[in-house]
Order: C-alpha cells, then sequence, then structure tokens
C-alpha cells in the first residue's frame, strides 16, 4: 500500500499531411509496398531534404492548443542508429530545441481535473515497416512509411496510475483529431504510446523506469503498466533492483518481456541535421493558426449546454468526436423545436442501438433527417414515445423512414376522442368490480384503468388523452 506509481508518456502522433515530412511522397495509407517513394525517404546519398511547412503549422497549432511555448525558431538534428527500416542510418528529429515546449492537458479525474505537463513535442520522420509474416522465414520492407511526418509529444512524469494514464492519453487523442492533425487511427499505427513506468515509496525519489513499447490500445496500455507495477513493486520487496530497460508487451500472454537495455541519448550520437537549416516561424504566422484553431472538444461542450440546454452528461457524450457532434447539429436542424428531446434520442436511443450493433454514428443506417422525422411524429402526437422505439428498431433494420414504418406497420397514434371512449367503456364493463370500488374511493385504482387501456390499444392511445378522458367517464 505504500508504493507510489509515477508515468511519463511518449506518444508519436503521425501528422496527416498529403506529402511526406522532407520530399514529396504519398503518405497514403495500404498502398503496395515500396511504391511511394524516392531518393530521398530511401536514403540515397547527396539528396537534400525539405522540410513541409504543413508539419510545422499542424505542431504550432497542437501547441497551442496544449497551452504551450511555441519555438519561434527551432533546429533539426539527426538521431542515429542501425536499423533495417531506416535506410539513411539516421532519423530526422529534433533534440536540443523542438518546436514546442512547456505545455500541458488537464484531464478528468475522479474528484475533478487534474494537470499533466508535456515537457514538449518534436518533428521527426517515421521509420519503414519490417515485415516477418508470411515470408518462408525472410523479411521484407516496406519503405512507404519511411518520412511520413509525426510529432513526438513527450509527457512530464505526472500520472500516477494506469487509469490517469489512458484518461490523458484518450484526451490527447480526442484533441488531435479535432484539430485535424492526425487520424490517430491506432490500429494503422497513427497514434502509438510509449509508456515510463517507475514506483516509489511515498515520499522518496523517482525510482529507477522501464520504458514499455508496443501499446497499441488503451486496453493493452492499461494492462502493461498495471503488470508493471505489479513486476516492479515484487521485485523490489524481494530484494533486487529495476534496471532500466526496454520492455515489449506481450497483448496475447499479458506480460511483458525485456527487449534491451535502456539507451541513452547519448547513445544515439545525435548531432545538429546539417541539410536542414533552422525551422523559423515569425510571430504572424503563430497569430494566424491561432485564429484559425477549431472549437475544441470542451468548448463544444459547453455550447452544447448553454445553447441547447443539454445535461452535461449529454452534451459530453455528444462532443466525444466530431462526427457525434456534427451528426447532432444536423440533427437538431432538422427538429429544431427541442434539441434536448434531439440529445436524449440520439444519445441514449441511436447510439445504444449502434453499440449493440458495433457500429459507429458514421455507419448509422438511420440518418439524421430520419431520426428527426421520428422526433417529429412525437412531437405531433402521431406516436407515443413508447411506440416510437419501437419504430426506430424498424428503422434500423429497414432503413426506412418514420412514416413508412408508422404507415406500414399501423402505428398510429389513436387520438380520436371517440375511438378513446369506446375502449374505455368496454374496459369500465369489464371490470365491474374494479369500477365499483374506483367509485367508492379507491383513487389508486385510476392508474389500473390507464394501464387496461392502453393495454386493449396495444399502445397506440394517445396517453394524455386517456387519462383526460377516463377522468370524465369513471366518474359516472
Ligand atoms: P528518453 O528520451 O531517453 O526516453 P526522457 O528523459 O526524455 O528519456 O523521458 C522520457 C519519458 O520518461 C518522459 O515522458 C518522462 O516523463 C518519463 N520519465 C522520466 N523519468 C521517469 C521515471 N522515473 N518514472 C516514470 N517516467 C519517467
Ligand atoms: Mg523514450
Ligand atoms: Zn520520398
Amino acid at each position: 500500500m505504500n508504493w507510489e506509481t509515477v508515468i511519463g508518456l511518449e506518444v508519436h502522433v503521425q501528422v496527416n499531411t498529403n506529402t511526406k515530412a522532407f520530399c514529396g511522397c504519398s503518405t497514403a495509407f495500404g498502398a503496395e509496398p515500396n511504391t511511394q517513394t524516392c531518393p530521398v525517404c530511401l536514403g540515397m546519398p547527396g539528396q537534400l531534404p525539405v522540410l513541409n511547412m504543413e508539419v510545422a503549422r499542424k505542431s504550432v497549432l497542437t501547441g497551442l492548443a496544449i497551452n504551450a511555448t511555441i519555438n519561434l525558431e527551432s533546429k533539426f538534428d539527426r538521431k542515429n542508429y542501425f536499423y533495417p527500416d531506416l535506410p539513411k542510418g539516421y532519423q530526422i528529429s529534433q533534440f536540443p530545441l523542438p518546436i514546442v515546449e512547456h505545455g500541458y492537458l488537464d484531464i478528468p479525474v475522479a474528484d475533478g481535473e487534474k494537470r499533466i505537463g508535456i515537457t514538449r513535442i518534436h518533428i521527426e520522420e517515421d521509420a519503414g515497416k519490417s515485415m516477418h509474416e508470411g515470408l518462408d522465414g525472410v523479411s521484407h520492407i516496406d519503405l512507404n512509411r519511411s518520412g511520413v511526418p509525426l510529432m513526438e509529444i513527450v509527457s512530464e512524469p505526472d500520472m500516477r496510475s494506469a487509469d490517469e494514464a489512458v484518461a490523458y492519453l484518450k484526451q490527447l487523442h480526442q484533441l488531435v483529431r479535432f484539430l485535424d492533425v492526425s487520424g490517430a487511427d491506432m490500429e494503422k499505427g497513427q497514434f502509438r504510446c510509449d509508456a515510463n513506468v517507475s514506483v516509489r515509496r511515498f515520499g522518496e525519489a523517482l525510482g529507477t523506469r522501464a520504458e514499455l513499447k508496443n501499446l497499441n490500445s488503451f486496453r493493452f496500455i492499461k494492462q502493461a503498466i498495471d503488470y508493471e507495477v505489479a513486476r516492479q513493486i515484487e521485485l523490489i520487496e524481494d530484494g533486487g533492483q529495476v534496471v532500466q530497460e526496454t520492455r515489449l508487451f506481450d497483448s496475447a500472454k499479458g506480460e511483458s518481456r525485456s527487449m534491451r537495455s535502456k539507451e541513452e541519448a547519448h547513445d544515439y550520437r545525435y548531432f545538429p541535421e546539417p541539410d536542414l537549416p533552422p525551422l523559423r516561424i515569425s510571430q504572424e504566422e503563430v497569430d494566424g493558426i491561432r485564429a484559425g484553431m477549431p472549437e475544441l472538444p470542451g468548448q463544444l461542450r459547453e455550447r452544447f449546454e448553454s445553447e441547447f440546454g443539454l445535461s452535461s452528461y449529454d452534451a459530453d457524450v455528444l462532443s466525444q468526436t466530431l462526427d457525434l457532434a456534427g451528426w447532432y447539429e444536423s440533427l437538431v436542424a432538422a427538429h429544431p423545436s427541442d434539441p434536448k428531446r434531439c440529445a436524449n434520442w440520439m444519445a441514449n436511443e441511436l447510439l445504444g442501438r449502434l453499440k449493440e450493433q458495433g457500429k459507429d454514428i458514421a455507419d448509422s443506417p438511420v440518418s439524421a433527417q430520419d431520426l428527426a422525422g421520428l422526433l417529429d411524429r412525437i412531437a405531433d402526437n402521431t406516436i407515443s414515445g413508447k411506440i416510437a422505439k419501437d419504430v426506430l428498431d424498424a428503422m434500423m433494420a429497414t432503413g426506412e423512414s418514420a412514416d413508412a414504418v408508422i404507415e406500414s406497420k399501423g402505428l398510429k397514434q389513436v387520438s380520436d376522442s371517440g375511438a378513446i371512449d369506446t375502449l374505455i367503456l368496454q374496459i369500465m364493463a369489464d371490470n365491474p368490480g374494479q369500477l365499483e370500488q374506483f367509485r367508492a374511493g379507491k383513487d389508486k385504482l385510476f392508474g389500473f384503468f390507464v394501464g387496461q387501456v392502453m393495454k386493449a390499444s396495444k399502445g397506440q392511445a394517445n396517453p394524455g388523452m386517456v387519462n383526460q378522458r377516463l377522468q370524465d367517464l369513471l366518474k359516472g
């Protein structure tokens, strides 16, 4: 119980530019191996890199969104190491003077918010990919990814649990997508996390850390950190010492194993990149980027609360992604009379059904227009809210409009007082005992009659009208 966990995260975010960081090759995902390469990203001698300024612009935008300092002059360095997927033998990166420094993110924690420091964001280039599977014991190299731009976002060691680390990552993931600086698709490797984990007894100095690699889902990140914390505590309690090393998480086994002892910065023989001039940005350019900053998740959530009167819960659910927020705004545009009804039906009914089918809002078989059509029929009393849920089920299954489903299934709400009176009189005739007791003063039986009438109408009687007519007719 007297152990404290300390976590710092390094996140590699692929910047979603059309062309690579230092050459004109396409960054499109999934092309035939080695079809998106040129002498620069193949590492041919004598080829000169030229920075894609879109990478700098998107890094500045990200820096502004985390309230960081933008360095108007930053520098590129060579990080040297040998690996088959790195044809130049070095990676262009930024070491002593990155483009962004000293920012932070506020993350949600159990008792409010916690501020996590972000040490730096630097620009670098991705390596290629080694392919080993299904190749009869040989390995191939695909250099399409070689030179694709990355932002490495390095946090302070400010997180104290796996849950905080996951909360930070989710916040960062959401942010880069809102900013449109990255697709951040974890399955495509566009958002990759290394977790530095150490433990210490409360009050002690920082312990020795292990760096966990290969964490490609939020669930694995939590598993890997929890496993690592338990491993380190057990090791120290048994009299051992944590060694600084890189460990690879095996998601199938739920364990990590040592990959290599941790390299230090000097192992990389960082030195200034002689082929690239310093990266200079003017204050005017930074101000222009700030002026074009899109609405961020927190601002969107607040606007949904103030403009549409949503609960903080609904506002939060509907501002999770730009897709969700855009869909909700289309729904309100099509059913403007009741934004809260829109939120309620979208957040609870539609998203619930989509989740069961494992679908995203983008794949919803019911469009915002069609859901608005359903809400219109509730608003004008054509159907009750209860029947509307069945109509939505049918719409999800068939892709038909609400009106088409209501028509074909004969679900129109009965609001004709003559028809409702007929139903009520029949129920009264069928239940003489209850009627007598009610008239003798047993008021509670009112609900019994409402229930019977609704049941007899298969839920289609207008409930307000049933109430009103029962009040008259039961009195006798
Ligand atoms: P490197 O570049 O060699 O990985 P850094 O000093 O840049 O080393 O740190 C990388 C990450 O490790 C940062 O996110 C930092 O917050 C985190 N970190 C540093 N020391 C510790 C520690 N003792 N425990 C947990 N995380 C740490
Ligand atoms: Mg590192
Ligand atoms: Zn190229």
